[in-house]
Parts: C-alpha cells; sequence; structure tokens
C-alpha cells in the first residue's frame, strides 16, 4: 500500500484583506494583534497536535516587525513557510507576466529575509490560477504549487457572491476561475501546458491541489469544517481518507474568535458566526479521523518530493 500523507496548511493573509474582499473599512479595530493572537494560537495548537505546518505568507505582512518576529519564530519551529505572493493581489492572473514574477520574487525574496529559507512552494491567492502564472512558477523554479481548488460548491458559491455585489453596486476584489476548475484533477499531479492538464506533464513542478472529498468533491478545508461542526467534519474527513495526500487548507483568521474585532465581518464570513471553540473542536474531530487512518503529517514540500 502507498505511504498515506496528511498536510496542514495556513494561508497567513493579514486580517485587512478580508475587509477589502468584502468591501468593508476596519476602522477602530487593532487588526494587527489579532492576527498577531491568532498566529500564536495556531502555532500552541499545532504543537499540542505535533503536527508540522506549512504557512503560506504574505510578503508584504512580513514588512511588519511584529508580524516578521512570529513567523521567523514559526519556521524555527520548523514549520516551512511558503510563498503566498508579495502584495496578495486577486487579480494576480490578470496583471502582465512581468508584474506576475515580480509579484512572486518580491514574495519569496521577503519570506527569505524573514527565515533564511528560500520558499519552494506558492500558493495563489483566491485560489486563482492559469497558464500564464504557472509559466511564472515554473520560471521560479518553484518545486510546488498548491492553489487549484476543483470544488464546484466553491466556485457556483463565489460565482453567487459575486454576482449579488455587483446587484448591490459594490465591487468585488474576487477574480473568478475558468469552469476548468471543476474538472481539474483533485490529487497531486504534473501540469502540462494546460495547468489542469495531468497528462501533459510540461511542467517542472508538482500542483498539490486544495482538498476536496471523494465524490461529491465537497470542500475539506477549515471554513467548512468549522461551519458544519465536529461530527459532519468526521464524515468528510472520512471522505478522504486513503487519498494519496490530504491536503488541508486553513487560514490565520481560522484562529480567532468574532468577539476579537471581527464582527463587522462575520455577515460575509459563516465561520466567524460559530465560536472559536466548537471550530477547534470540529478541526480536531477531522485531524482525528486522518491520522486514525493511518495518514502521516508532513510540510507541503516534504509532500511535493514524495509526488515529484
Ligand atoms: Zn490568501
Amino acid at each position: 500500500m502507498a505511504r498515506r500523507l496528511a498536510a496542514v496548511s495556513v494561508d497567513l493573509d493579514a486580517i485587512h484583506h478580508y475587509f477589502a474582499i468584502h468591501g468593508l473599512v476596519s476602522a477602530g479595530y487593532d487588526l494587527d494583534r489579532a492576527y498577531d493572537r491568532a498566529l500564536e494560537r495556531m502555532s500552541a495548537w499545532a504543537e499540542s497536535r505535533r503536527i508540522p505546518l506549512t504557512l503560506f505568507a504574505v510578503g508584504e505582512d512580513l514588512e511588519r516587525d511584529g508580524a516578521a518576529r512570529l513567523v521567523g519564530v514559526l519556521a524555527d519551529r520548523g514549520h516551512a513557510v511558503e510563498n503566498h505572493s508579495y502584495s496578495h493581489r486577486y487579480d494576480l492572473t490578470r496583471l502582465d507576466p512581468a508584474t506576475i514574477r515580480s509579484e512572486i520574487e518580491a514574495g519569496s525574496k521577503a519570506i527569505e529575509r524573514v527565515t533564511g529559507r528560500k520558499p519552494t512552494g506558492f500558493r495563489a491567492p483566491g485560489y486563482t490560477v492559469n497558464d500564464a502564472l504557472f509559466d511564472a512558477l515554473d520560471e521560479a523554479a518553484v518545486a510546488f504549487d498548491s492553489s487549484v481548488f476543483p470544488c464546484p460548491a466553491y466556485y457556483f458559491a463565489k460565482a453567487a457572491a459575486m454576482g449579488g455585489m455587483r446587484l448591490r453596486g459594490r465591487e468585488s476584489r474576487s477574480v473568478l476561475d475558468t469552469p476548468r476548475v471543476l474538472t481539474a484533477p483533485r490529487s497531486p499531479y504534473r501540469p502540462g501546458a494546460r495547468w489542469s492538464d495531468p497528462a501533459g506533464k510540461s511542467r517542472r513542478f508538482v500542483e498539490l491541489p486544495v482538498q476536496v472529498t471523494r465524490g461529491a468533491r465537497l470542500p475539506f478545508i477549515g471554513t467548512m469544517l468549522g461551519v458544519v461542526g465536529a461530527r459532519a467534519s468526521a464524515r468528510l474527513a472520512r471522505a478522504c481518507v486513503g487519498e494519496p495526500l490530504v491536503n488541508l487548507e486553513l487560514h490565520a483568521i481560522d484562529f480567532l474568535d468574532a468577539s476579537e474585532g471581527l464582527s463587522t465581518l462575520a455577515p460575509y464570513q459563516p465561520e466567524l458566526r460559530v465560536p472559536l471553540a466548537a471550530r477547534m473542536a470540529a478541526l480536531d474531530a477531522a485531524l482525528d479521523v486522518l491520522a486514525e487512518g493511518g495518514h502521516a503529517f508532513v510540510r507541503l514540500d516534504e509532500a511535493a518530493r514524495a509526488f515529484a
């Protein structure tokens, strides 16, 4: 039997990115303090579970000393810090090739400055990829990308939310992927010239898709687990057990409670309407199922080597 792997990654988006994507103003809250608290909690949680994390950091966020210090400490504790672009532009794939390259390079340099290690992997803002971005990742010689989220439920929910915002006359900063994402592979693959094509194998890096379940391709991500609760999270996890890699994606905000300055966001981020303790219980329930199912927890750079 092939080895069963699992990886927990956390996108370290600073909290102000959420206010931006929903077109909200964050006046009056100390969002930096909330962010630092999220990272400290995340670190303690990983230690209690004895799992290594893969952290996708936004280069620009590391210009704040407090964030840089915390991310440096996390790297020293053995967690991998990978590249989530320099400025987290949701329209990254719509930029010209030179700007896409500089978003990747500047993000990578900012992370290397803080951790002393050059990132080997990339995750695109908002899960949005295209062939131009994959070209740039090939040029940057990454070992892996982990951005493809082949999830119909997410795709249609995002399309509906963006349509709703337009109807209300508000502008969303999200970019909708092509429907190709719906049929993209759900297990690690080496992409072809077309990013969703596993047969071409012309890229030098591996794609480690964000996890969806077998069958209905339901999202197996922190946001979903928090909303559905512990029992349903365990069920979702069982629909992933046995996969070569279970790639569970979380966000720093998953470690915060709405009462910690985020109540304005709660109407837009359903998971924030669930108390933090309940969300953590759901997350633990899902990880317990994966551990009992024989999955070994690794960093995504280690997983990438296993599937290279
Ligand atoms: Zn992000």
